[in-house]
């Protein structure tokens, strides 16, 4: 069921939980800023997910709350865990899905990195 991005956070949801130790994740990379970890449901051969370890419910509220710190951080966070992937030359792909149209599932702010293999089109056409 897709989120609605503009709805207050709800500490319960998925990735808070990661983020509390409640549920189980491979911790790929972590700072101060940020937390990265496998997609249980892989879209690529390389599929990771980066969240902020603040509760933001999607990129909206992020970019327009978050203070520029916290803003810097996660966006180099996203970087270093491409780069520490070995993705850099091969190339990746950023998706941040936010809001209905976009199928957001879970409503805390997370960028998928894509790579591993020719991704194809940007987006699906029906
Ligand atoms: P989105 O549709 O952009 O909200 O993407 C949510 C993503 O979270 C999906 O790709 C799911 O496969 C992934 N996901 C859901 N639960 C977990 C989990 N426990 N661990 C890792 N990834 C998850």
């Amino acid at each position: 069921m897709p989120v609605d991005a503009t709805l207050p956070y709800d500490d319960g949801n998925v990735f808070a939980r990661i983020l509390r130790g409640e549920i189980p994740a491979t911790r790929l990379y972590e700072d101060e800023w940020a937390l990265a970890f496998p997609d249980i449901d892989p879209q690529a051969p390389t599929h990771i997910l980066v969240i902020p370890k603040g509760a933001y419910v999607s990129w909206d509220d992020f970019s327009a709350h978050a203070p520029a710190e916290e803003i810097a951080g996660f966006v180099r966070a996203v970087g270093t865990v491409a780069r520490a992937a070995g993705l850099v030359e091969s190339g990746y792909r950023l998706l941040a899905n936010t809001g209905p149209h976009s199928h957001q599932e879970v409503p805390h702010l997370h960028v998928h990195l894509f790579a591993g293999a020719p991704l194809g089109p940007m987006l699906a056409r029906d």
